[in-house]
């Protein structure tokens, strides 16, 4: 009766090596690589408001000019308030107007 030894099969372990010997290094030559040029893609529309300066400030009817939105208050002409859903609000001082809606 013989025993079957079982051959066991370790798997070797990896021992990472902390202490790796320093090679006497040599300086590398730096060579700088040139990337391809890629492909222009076609850029993709991106959803930005277009400043328009003060040209979206007034519309213009006719022979007039109107502007769009109420200047402030406090500020005066000049300053308008930028409009909300719900509010007028002056950038320059704080000052909040709401709109009145109607029942
Ligand atoms: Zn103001």
């Amino acid at each position: 009766m013989s025993k079957k030894l079982e051959k066991k099969e370790e798997a070797p372990v990896a021992v990472p090596n902390k202490e790796e010997p320093k090679k006497a290094e040599e300086p590398e030559k730096v060579v700088e690589e040139k990337k391809p040029v890629k492909a222009a893609k076609p850029k993709a529309e991106k959803k930005h408001k277009e400043e328009k300066g003060a040209r979206g400030l007034y519309k213009v009817e006719g022979d007039k000019v109107v502007p769009l939105r109420p200047a402030c208050e406090r500020c005066g002409i000049g300053y308008f308030m930028a409009d909300h859903h719900d509010r007028y609000t002056c950038g320059h001082c704080g000052f909040t107007r709401y709109k009145q809606t109607e029942p």
